[in-house]
């Protein structure tokens, strides 16, 4: 214990998610990880899901974040070459996985059965993992990405889940292919990120929205091509058997038969948002049009340098809010009702977290 380092940050304490000042100390450093002073961490809505104890078991106190940009305040002797001291770097939502199994071995460790989450995982000292809303971490070299030269690091923040959650399956489902007609279901923080990458890589874009407030902004900044209301059952119907995915972003219980509808035959509903309850699914609307239902988590490390990669490429620009700690509990609750455009990302660095 002696030598060890204390990291000041913010924690939920119970299901009401209320986060308040928390420190805690750090795990020694290995000589395969990377200690970093965290500079912003985006706050995802799998943050609240956990914090609320509505998804997996919640170890509290819980320290979230997992779009966590930092500077390398350290490297191991087994990281020289790839991290140095001053570097500006990425940590996503894992930052362990066993190295061995088909998923490991396959560029696919965010499968893996021992992959270990940034936060309410276990650490390799038995301890829980803590996230991205604290002064510093230490993460092994594996899990940490480079963030390219031009992006800003705030901005970089929400592309290491939200980004990568969207373009993981939009490259595996879809592929080299261009010119595809593909929806973006529900325009939060993973979705805008979605319309964004499905246009750069070539696609025509409807976004499926809950109400009419964000189609100028979708239409207008994020380049859409369209824009469906989704309780507008005029549009509903005029948008019939026309798309070939969804990217279904949504964080609630919803009907999935009427998204269905929309897609050509073949069409994939891809499915990313995380549903606190099951969701029913018409047999008959999937057996017609042979729709394939298909989830998707994360995305690889190497997809996670490649969307980053591909941001700075496209010269892509997130929309963000960036906010100091104290407004945390705001930026949950604002979240929630949906008034935010797009992603809250933390100053973490430049707030004080006592
Ligand atoms: P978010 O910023 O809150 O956006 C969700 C969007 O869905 C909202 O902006 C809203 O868009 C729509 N929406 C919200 N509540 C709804 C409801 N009750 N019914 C219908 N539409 C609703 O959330 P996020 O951070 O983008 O995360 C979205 C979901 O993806 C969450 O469940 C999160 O846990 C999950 N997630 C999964 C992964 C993964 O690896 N699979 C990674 C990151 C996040 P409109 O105003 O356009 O309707
Ligand atoms: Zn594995």
């Amino acid at each position: 214990m002696e030598g060890r380092r204390v990291a000041v940050g913010w924690a939920a304490r119970d299901p009401t998610g209320v986060l308040s000042p928390y420190s805690f100390t750090l795990r020694d450093m290995g000589p395969g990880d990377v200690m970093l002073r965290v500079l912003y961490c985006g706050l995802d809505h799998t943050d609240v899901h956990q914090m609320r104890n509505e998804i997996h078991m919640t170890i509290y106190p819980l320290v979230p974040g997992h779009e966590v940009v930092g500077e390398v305040m350290e490297a191991g002797k087994d990281v020289e070459g790839r991290f140095k001291v001053g570097d500006i770097v990425g940590v996503g939502c894992i930052v362990g996985s066993c190295g061995e199994c088909i998923c490991c071995k396959s560029n696919r460790e965010q499968y893996c059965s021992k992959m270990v989450f940034t936060y309410n995982g276990i650490d390799v000292d038995g301890q829980p993992t803590r996230g991205g809303f604290a002064s510093t971490m230490i993460v092994h070299h594996k899990f940490v990405v480079h963030i390219p030269k031009k992006l800003a690091p705030e901005q970089a923040a929400p592309l290491l889940c939200a980004g990568v959650t969207a373009y993981s399956p939009l490259k595996h489902f879809c592929g080299e292919e261009k010119g595809l007609k593909g929806g973006v279901l529900g325009l939060g923080g993973v979705g805008h990120v979605g319309v964004l990458i499905a246009k750069a890589m070539g696609h025509h874009v409807t976004v499926i929205s809950s109400s009419n407030k964000k189609r100028e902004e979708a239409l207008e900044h994020l380049g859409a091509d369209a824009y469906i209301v989704s309780n507008d059952a005029r549009e509903m119907d005029g948008a019939v058997g026309s798309l070939d995915f969804i990217l279904d972003t949504i964080p609630a219980v919803h009907s999935i038969n009427s998204y269905l509808s929309l897609l050509k035959p073949d069409g994939k509903l891809l499915i990313v948002g995380v549903a606190p309850q099951d969701l029913q699914v018409s047999t008959t609307a999937l057996i017609l049009g042979r729709k394939t239902i298909a989830g998707s988590f994360i995305g690889s490390i190497a997809d996670t340098q490649e969307v980053l990669n591909f941001w700075e490429e496209k010269e892509l620009k997130s929309m963000i809010e960036t906010v100091k700690m104290d407004y945390v509990n705001k930026a949950v609750e604002r979240m929630e009702k949906n008034d935010v455009r797009y992603r809250f990302v933390l100053d973490v660095h430049g707030s004080d977290l006592s």
